[in-house]
């Protein structure tokens, strides 16, 4: 039997009056791509420190491959953090700034320079070793940090926000490599971020939290389209929330996704309505629509002509009722 690569235990973080991390229980598989998604203040960091060892708990325990760290220092920790400001030194080149672990840690002249023009090049960054950063793009610094961090071949690293300082498009690429990468060394990437797109993309499993608690723990396709309670329905994806026995005539909450309702088609579910706002968003454009019973819906339609003069207009929404999420716990 193998030990989980991270096993916390009724982990609890508090800041004076502030329960930062409030009882969190969590095993993560050693190879695993995990993250951990949240709004801000929701204790993710937090967790991220604990784990590290840059804070210490207030209760429960952290046991990294079945060792009980909960008292050692951070470096006697078997995991390398990777920081979203990069924290790289401006004077030296990349090639010194990716050796730099190993030199801290006695590895010789020669080898150093192996293992970081290897780590260079898992990252793509062959041929970049005698820049300095400030030479560098912002996507290209980020994967200088993640070499650097990898140099150290730790069995956990953990990132946070890593991409945050990233425009969208550099973004997504990165999501694409980080993830390849993962695959490729074999590490166990504990991943933070509040970005729920960047969570579904990239993760094995993803750990919803919300006010210093998981709220579900599931893999993305399962959080999505099973998701266990109304924040994580609200959070993980657009969600239309109602009441059943206002739209559907029976009790109990719903979650529908926007992409799930239809014009007029035929699913076994109607509500006529009317459309208050259209709102083009390329590909796709959303209508926004108040149901004669009340609520208002999201519906999520591929553009095309027309779309546009349905403002104002009364329209009859269709859906399937197997795309249902029922909210209420047993
Ligand atoms: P973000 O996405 O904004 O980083 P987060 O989910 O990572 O948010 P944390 O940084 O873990 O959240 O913070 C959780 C709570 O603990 C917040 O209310 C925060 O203000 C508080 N907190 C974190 N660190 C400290 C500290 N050193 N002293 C006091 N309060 C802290």
């Amino acid at each position: 039997m193998s030990e989980p690569a991270i096993r916390l235990t009724g982990l609890r973080k508090s800041f004076g009056a502030v329960h930062a991390v409030d009882g969190v229980d969590l095993e993560i598989a050693d190879g695993e791509f995990f993250s951990m998604l949240g709004p801000s203040g929701s204790g993710k960091t937090t967790v991220l420190r604990l784990i590290a060892g840059f804070e210490s708990p207030t209760a429960g325990t952290i046991e990294l491959a079945g060792a009980d760290v909960t008292r050692r220092p951070p470096y006697e920790r078997d995991v390398t953090t990777v920081f979203q400001d990069y924290a790289l030194f401006p004077h030296m080149s990349v090639l010194d700034n990716v050796a730099y672990g190993p030199r801290v840690r006695g590895v010789g002249r020669r080898e150093r320079r192996e293992r970081a023009e290897e780590a260079l090049r898992s990252v793509r960054l062959d041929g970049y070793g005698a820049r300095r950063p400030a030479q560098l793009s912002g996507g290209q610094r980020q994967r200088v940090a993640l070499a650097r961090a990898l140099v150290n071949r730790p069995r956990v690293l953990l990132l946070d926000e890593p991409l945050g300082a990233l425009d969208l498009k550099l973004r997504e690429e990165m999501q694409v490599e980080l993830k390849a990468l993962q695959r490729q060394v074999g590490i166990t990437f504990v991943f933070v971020t509040h970005d729920q797109q960047e969570a579904l993309t990239m993760s094995d499993r993803v750990a919803v939290f919300a006010a210093g608690r998981i709220e579900q723990v599931a893999a993305p396709a399962e959080l999505y389209e099973r998701p266990a309670s109304p924040f994580v329905a609200g959070f993980v994806g657009t969600s239309n929330l109602f009441a059943g026995d206002e739209v559907l005539g029976r009790p109990g909450s719903f979650a529908l996704r926007p992409e799930k309702i239809h014009l007029d088609g035929n699913g076994d579910c109607a509500a006529p309505g009317t459309v208050a706002e259209v709102v083009y968003a390329g590909a796709f454009t959303r209508l926004v629509v108040d149901l004669d019973a009340g609520p208002r819906l999201v519906v999520l339609q591929t553009s095309a002509p027309g779309l546009d003069a349905l403002r104002d207009r009364p329209v009859r929404l269709t859906w399937n009722s197997s795309d249902l999420i029922a909210l209420d716990k047993e």
